[in-house]
């Protein structure tokens, strides 16, 4: 039997702990279905005060870790639970660094503790050097440390130099979630992190990728597509530099967790045998909303952070002339919260913007939508259109990054370019079908309903590079 490698999982978002994107969602997942194939993963996430440690039975351990940090020695208490559904260990790190009421905390939010002087660079930073401290006074000592995004990004230049020859083994591996989000620190906080031999401003998602043993990324077609502009980010010189050591390996979703044949969060349950209960779930969602209750109108939703990515610009007057009802969730920046907020409150009957983060209420879009609406300028993997699938609603997205390996002609609709032209006549397209072709609809529906979304593939692809780094 092969020998169990032990994995050092560092996330700033763990699902169902902390999340506001698809970063919480891998972190909550891709470790499980690691477990099963028998990979020794630990998680390790920072202890923010949203966390519910009650109703995650998260308790104190004994062992306590110190990070030399330029303010002191700070100590860092451990927490640990289990990754719910499963035997996972996660440690939890508090400290008054670490426990922010938030995940992220903008620059000019006010915090809820003034004195703390924290931002969210001072904050990831400090995070991952306490996550290597806590490792070595766990005596936990990782072949791999798979660190996400720009908030770990630092873990090879701190293991470099690294007190102990703890980490001597260990390799890094650096998935980039999303190449938009950088991290960006000035020569203080520079200070502030006590890192050694640096000069100038840092740039984290940079340094992540220059120095990581391994680069993946969340698909194959954003691997590629990051290598050039536009979609480099202003790093492609640092990407083509690593393009032997850089892969893209398509997310999964929880197939546990996004079942609609188990979903406690909606209405009805239903499977690809019980399709037509699909429209319970519809009318109670019209009803909640305040939509027309009609069980035959088509219903479009959208689930999204509300950035500049998700192409949020498209939606205007023109969906009104379509015989369909649109309802989106969302949280992010104030115009289009704006934007959404003002096209409902124009045509109550037809379209619901709720702006919110409810992790229910997202389950019961997912089951009560026809169509599911993905429209991103870039997208890196999403997660979305797979969830939507599995619901049976049938995906119209750009044709981009994770989205394009994931839709196609049998299981969804795609469009090119980011104009209303193109979106709105793939919206006619579907709507037509929908309306006019059933069977042919329903075929759609299907293939995307029976299609694996799940975690074992990609799972298995990481556990083949995790042996490869270690030869
Ligand atoms: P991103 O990582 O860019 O945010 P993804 O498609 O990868 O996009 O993942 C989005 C995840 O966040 C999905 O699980 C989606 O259901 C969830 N989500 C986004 N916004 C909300 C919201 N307002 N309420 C509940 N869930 C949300």
């Amino acid at each position: 039997m092969k020998k169990k490698i032990k994995v050092w999982f560092l996330s700033a978002e763990v699902a169902p702990f902390a999340k506001t994107g698809g970063l919480g969602d891998v972190a909550g997942a891709l470790p499980k279905a690691l477990a099963k194939l028998g990979v020794d993963v630990r998680i390790c996430l920072p202890l923010y005060g949203l966390i519910d440690r009650r109703a995650y039975q998260i308790k104190p351990l004994k062992t306590t870790a110190i990070v030399n940090w330029s303010t002191g020695a700070e100590k860092i208490r451990i927490y640990q639970t289990r990754l719910p559904g499963s035997q996972v260990p996660v440690y939890l790190l508090d400290h008054l660094f670490l426990n922010t009421a938030t995940i992220y905390l903008q620059p000019n939010d006010p915090d809820d503790k003034p004195n703390r002087k924290i931002d969210d660079v001072r904050k990831f930073s400090f995070f991952t050097k306490a996550a290597l401290a806590a490792a070595e006074a766990l005596k936990f000592q990782p072949e791999i440390i798979h660190c996400h995004d720009w908030h770990t990004a630092l873990v090879q230049h701190l293991l470099h130099q690294w007190p102990s020859d703890f980490y001597e083994v260990s390799r890094v591996v650096y998935t980039i979630h999303n190449l938009a989000n950088q991290g960006w620190a000035g020569h203080n906080i520079v200070r502030w992190a006590g890192l050694k031999n640096w000069q100038g401003d840092l740039n984290f998602m940079a340094e992540g990728i220059k120095t990581a043993d391994w680069v993946t990324t969340v698909s194959p077609s954003y691997a590629q597509e990051i290598l050039s502009r536009p979609l480099d980010a202003g790093l492609g010189r640092y990407l083509r530099q690593r393009r032997r050591n850089l892969s893209g390996i398509i997310n999964g979703i929880d197939v546990v967790e996004y079942n609609p044949a188990q979903d406690k969060n909606i209405v009805k349950k239903f499977s690809a045998q019980t399709l037509e209960r699909k429209k319970i779930n519809k009318l109670a969602l019209q009803k909640e909303l305040g939509l027309k209750q009609d069980a035959n109108i088509p219903l479009a939703g959208l689930i999204s952070r509300l950035v500049w990515q998700k192409g949020l610009e498209l939606f205007d007057q023109q969906m009104i002339k379509r015989n369909c009802q649109w309802v989106f969730l969302g949280t992010g920046e104030p115009r289009y919260e704006k934007q959404l907020a003002a096209l409902a409150a124009k045509y109550p009957d037809r379209i619901s913007a709720q702006i919110k983060f409810n992790d229910r209420l997202a389950h019961q879009i997912y089951a009560s939508a026809d169509i599911f609406l993905v429209p991103s300028r870039f997208e890196p993997c999403g997660l979305t259109q797979m969830m939507a699938m599995r619901y049976g609603a049938v995906p119209i997205v750009r044709s981009t990054g994770g989205l394009k390996d994931t839709v196609n002609k049998n299981n969804g609709f795609l469009f090119n370019k980011l104009t209303k032209t193109e979106f709105y006549s793939t919206i006619d397209k579907a709507l037509d079908e929908y309306g006019q072709r059933p069977a042919i609809w329903r075929q759609r529906q299907l293939v995307g309903m029976n299609q694996d979304w799940s975690w074992n593939e990609p799972a298995k692809e990481y556990l083949r590079l995790y042996r490869r780094l270690l030869q």
